[in-house]
């Protein structure tokens, strides 16, 4: 089932003017969206004559909801890539208010009448696919919001809304802090392995810290460079132990989220009782599209077992390097340093080589090359105003017309938040008498351009840039023009990265890479041997991240469905049981990774960490299509976009997937894209993963 297509023109794109928005607007632009969202529901009458006074009412709500979330979306947007100690104030300072706001909506007895008034109405099957789905969707989700709650109960989630969002807020901020307030200057020798790329970084660091020499920073790029190549394994324990305390009770005690930890996971379990449920991952799971928690703790558990027997050769081979470098047991910061070795040794594989071969202007103009051959778009750079010069806008046309715009913030900095992410700042709506067109901000932390050359991206950047493009195509070529189902909107969240784990394939594929790779000085797209050995080591330590994403995942559900709620100690307790369970790779005391764990605590992957492994299934079931079809066969992408990215949310993720491939997920395809064909014990693999009806 295809969104019907409005015949409505497209609006023109206004976008917001970076340049001179200041602090005190961004305020007063959300105050007054919300102002005017608050009146709008105390206005909102007791008595409805019939199902189209509803609908009009409805529509007027989303109108206001539209403002709303591009206003807040501008001002989160920018406390989260530049941001500063006034721009943390206000956004700390609406938080509550704004929370206050979605808990009156979502608690609103006439509006949740209103809703079902629609749906009972003969009125209701007229609407179109994303009309319908939105209130479907909004229906069951007044119910977990709370909409039967009474008095006491009432109040006292309004109260847990607001204090877990202002938690999450200064969660992330201490994390940030945290990183930023730790650097190490070093020294010719402790520089001794690194390549000149990297030394070139961190010279760049030092001279922006207003230093001399090298200085190296908890910054993903400068953090994996010293982990990769310093041959000073104290360096490498002293860099490592910096990273895995930040944000905990071994760090600067002024960032310590040991407290918010505990705090949140005490409000998210009141709040799932308060609304029936027996435990967080159960409320957490209410949405999504896995059936239970004990059916995804299966899942996991399952895939842990494939895992573990290529895991374990790869540990060996790991302590087998340790040997040749006379470390005796390899330790967390060893596992990098020597993968780096074995790569180099086993596959000829360089990344310094690799490289100079994936200028980021050329990666880009190759994405967008790909994309445009999949789904019959066109690309175009454009002016905009932007918030560092660093960033560029774009827009998406097809048959000549804009559908779509986008900017691209790639390169770590201060001030920006680690991670990358992609954010629908605004959606694709039907608007009086036009279609909004939908906007997406796409942001990483890759390695900056180092002096005047351009970046030179590793393919693990490659990836990532891939992965959330693919969110970004998610967002952008959605067809349906309800603001709650457009997009990502309203797609259940465990089915949210198919679309961009779907992405990363493209990464892997020789026709793909020539399209993605010219040396940045020289006329010459990657060699033979380099592209080789690439994809010789494409299944590199896939079983030991597996195991690492499975103990995340796991770790996510048990704390979530503990009760009472962990504290702190027990926090640490259940991390070190999982790992017992399922990791192989040996940890020490004192890492506190579940500190920094922002995703869970601060992101909207609370009980839901598996979501990455759970669409992994779908993803890469979704391209063993493609492979049997062709990469770039452009029929098989129409179908892929009006099966799954067309549709947005108005359409359940299991059945858009059934559509694109006509029957169930399997698990065949994603073992063999981890490189365990057949299954690690040699038994064939044709396990049907199972999922929610
Ligand atoms: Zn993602």
């Amino acid at each position: 089932m295809t969104t019907a297509v409005s015949s409505l023109p497209l609006a023109t794109i206004d976008l917001p003017d970076f340049n001179q928005l200041g602090v005190d607007e961004l305020k007063q632009n959300v105050h007054s969206a919300l102002q005017q969202a608050q009146q709008q529901i105390e206005q909102f009458p007791e008595q409805l004559h019939d199902a189209q006074q509803a609908l009009e009412l409805i529509f007027e709500l989303d109108h206001v909801e539209n403002q709303l979330q591009q206003r807040w979306g501008v001002l989160s947007h920018l406390n989260a890539v530049k941001n500063s100690a006034e721009i943390r104030q206000v956004y700390q300072d609406i938080l509550p208010v704004l929370s206050d706001y979605y808990t009156q909506l979502g608690q609103h007895k006439g509006l949740y009448q209103a809703y079902q008034m629609v749906q009972a109405s003969p009125a209701f099957t007229g609407l179109n696919p994303a009309q319908q789905a939105a209130i479907n969707l909004a229906i069951r989700d007044f119910k977990l919001t709370g909409v039967a709650l009474e008095g006491e109960a009432k109040a006292r989630y309004g109260k847990i809304s607001a204090r877990l969002s202002e938690l999450s807020s200064t969660f992330s901020n201490h994390v940030l802090d945290a990183t930023q307030a730790w650097s190490m200057p070093l020294d010719d020798a402790q520089l001794q392995g690194l390549p000149e790329s990297s030394i070139g970084l961190l010279k760049q660091l030092a001279e922006q810290h207003k230093q001399t020499g090298a200085l190296a920073t908890l910054d993903f790029p400068a953090y994996l460079a010293i982990m990769t190549y310093a041959d000073d394994r104290n360096l490498r324990e002293t860099f490592y132990r910096a990273y895995v305390t930040r944000a905990s009770e071994l760090g600067d005690p002024q960032f310590d989220n040991s407290e918010l930890m505990q705090e949140i996971l005490q409000l998210r379990q009141e709040m799932a009782e308060l609304l029936g449920f027996k435990d967080y991952a159960e409320y957490s799971l209410a949405s999504k599209m896995a059936p239970s928690v004990d059916e995804v703790k299966q899942f996991l558990l399952d895939l842990a077992d494939k895992a573990r027997v290529p895991a374990q050769k790869e540990l060996a081979q790991l302590q087998q390097e340790a040997s040749a470098h006379g470390i005796e047991q390899v330790a967390p910061w060893d596992t990098a340093y020597l993968a780096e070795k074995i790569k180099l040794r086993e596959y000829k594989l360089s990344q310094e080589e690799l490289k100079p071969y994936f200028p980021a202007p050329v990666v880009i103009s190759g994405l967008f090359k790909i994309v445009e051959r999949l789904y019959g778009i066109q690309i175009e750079e454009k002016q905009a105003p932007i918030w560092n010069s660093n960033v560029h806008y774009y827009e998406v046309s097809e048959y000549g017309e804009v559908i779509a715009g986008f900017y691209f913030d790639l390169f770590a900095r201060s001030g920006k938040r680690g991670g990358a992410w992609m954010s629908g700042f605004r959606s694709r709506m039907k608007i009086r008498n036009a279609i909004q067109l939908p906007i997406a901000f796409m942001v990483g932390n890759f390695t900056p351009p180092v002096g005047n050359r351009p970046a030179l991206l590793t393919h693990d950047e490659l990836v990532t840039l891939f992965h959330e493009f693919g969110h970004g195509m998610h967002h952008l070529l959605t067809e349906a023009d309800v603001i709650h189902v457009a997009g990502t909107h309203g797609v259940a969240w465990d089915a949210v990265e198919l679309p961009s784990q779907f992405m990363e394939f493209w990464t892997w594929d020789e026709e793909a890479l020539s399209l993605i790779s010219r040396h940045f000085e020289r006329e010459e797209t990657l060699p033979s041997e380099l592209l080789n050995a690439l994809l010789a080591a494409r299944y590199f330590q896939t079983g030991l991240q597996t195991l690492r994403q499975v103990e995340f995942a796991l770790f996510d559900l048990n704390i979530h469905s503990t009760v009472p709620a962990p504290d702190t100690l027990q926090i640490q307790q259940i991390l070190n049981e999982v790992r017992q369970q399922v990791a192989i790779l040996p940890t020490v005391a004192y890492n506190r990774f579940q500190h920094s764990f922002s995703h869970i605590f601060a992101g909207g992957y609370a009980a839901g960490y598996y979501s990455y492994k759970w669409a992994e299934v779908l993803a890469s079931d979704a391209f063993d299509r493609f492979e049997q079809e062709g990469l770039f066969n452009a029929e098989t992408g129409k179908a892929f976009r009006d099966a799954v990215l067309a549709v947005g949310g108005s359409v359940d993720a299991l059945t858009a997937f059934k559509n694109f491939r006509g029957r169930e997920p399997q698990l065949d395809a994603l073992l063999r894209h981890n490189g365990w064909s057949n299954g690690p014990d040699g038994s064939p693999a044709s396990d049907s993963v199972s999922t929610a009806g």
